[in-house]
C-alpha cells in the first residue's frame, strides 16, 4: 500500500498541473491540502517523506493525537472543518490555516487563543455558494459585513475564501458556483488586496476549481482512498 499512496498523491499532483497550464496559470500558485482525516499518523509520514507539506483535518481530537504524534516534522497544518465554540482553545494556538469560518463569534476566540503564539493565524471565511440548507458557510451577500470585522482582528491573517461545491456531476451548476467565488474574491481585494486565497475544488472537481483561481485544493479520497463512515462529531 505505501507504494500506492505516493503513485495517488504524484496522480493528483500531475491532474492539478495540467488543469493549471490549460488556464494559463503557473501550477506553483495552487497548493495541494492532502486531506488526512480518518487516516493514521503513518500515511502523512510518509507522505510528508515524499514531500507533501499540506495537510487538512476536520476532527479536532484526531487532529491532535495525530499532531503530536508528528510534532518533530515542520507540517503545515489546515484545520477545514467547522468548528465548535469549545474546541477553539485548541485548534488557535496549533493550526496554521483554519478555513471554515462563518461566524464573527468564532474568529473573535480563535484570535483571543491565537494570542500567546506571536504569530498570525491564517483564515478564510466559508461561503455557502450552493444556498443548500445542510452546508455551513455564509451567504454571498454577507461576506463584505463579516470581512470587514474578520478583518480588524488581531492575530488572524484573513487571506480570502473558502467553499464546497455542491455535490453534483452537472458541470455548468459546479461553474456558476466557483465563477460566483472568484469574483467575490475580487469583489474583496479591491478593497484588502493583500486577499489571495480561494481555498475550493475537491477530488471531483478540482479542474473547475482551478480554472476559476482555486489557490488551494484540498483533496482526500483521491490520494488516501474511500473513508470509512466516520460519526460527524468533531
Ligand atoms: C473531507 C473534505 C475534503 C476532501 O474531500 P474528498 O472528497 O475526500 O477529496 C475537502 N474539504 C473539506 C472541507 C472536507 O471536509
Amino acid at each position: 500500500m505505501p507504494h500506492n499512496l505516493t503513485n495517488r498523491l504524484e496522480n493528483i499532483k500531475q491532474k492539478i498541473q495540467q488543469a493549471a497550464l490549460a488556464c494559463k496559470r503557473a501550477p506553483e500558485q495552487i497548493t495541494l491540502i492532502a486531506v488526512s482525516k480518518t487516516y493514521p499518523a503513518s500515511d502523512i509520514q510518509e507522505l510528508f517523506e515524499y514531500g507533501q507539506l499540506h495537510f487538512g483535518e476536520n476532527y479536532v481530537q484526531e487532529w491532535l493525537h495525530k499532531r503530536h504524534e508528528l510534532q518533530h516534522l515542520p507540517i503545515q497544518w489546515h484545520f477545514i472543518g467547522p468548528i465548535q465554540s469549545n474546541k477553539i482553545k485548541h485548534i488557535a494556538p496549533h493550526a496554521h490555516w483554519v478555513h471554515a469560518i462563518d461566524h464573527l463569534k468564532t474568529a473573535q476566540k480563535l484570535s483571543q487563543y491565537r494570542a500567546v503564539t506571536g504569530s498570525d493565524l491564517n483564515v478564510c471565511i466559508q461561503i455557502n455558494i450552493s444556498g443548500e440548507t445542510s452546508k455551513h458557510g455564509i451567504p454571498p451577500e454577507d461576506v463584505i459585513a463579516l470581512a470587514q470585522e474578520v478583518q480588524k482582528l488581531p492575530h488572524l491573517n484573513l487571506r480570502g475564501l473558502m467553499c464546497i461545491a455542491e455535490e453534483t456531476t452537472d458541470q455548468q451548476t459546479l461553474t456558476l458556483q466557483f465563477a460566483k467565488m472568484q469574483s467575490l474574491l475580487h469583489q474583496l481585494q479591491t478593497q484588502y488586496p493583500h486577499m489571495d486565497t480561494l481555498s475550493m475544488g475537491m477530488s471531483s472537481d478540482l479542474e473547475l476549481a482551478i480554472a476559476h483561481g482555486a489557490t488551494h485544493v484540498r483533496i482526500g479520497t483521491a490520494i488516501f482512498g474511500a473513508r470509512q463512515i466516520k460519526k460527524k462529531t468533531p
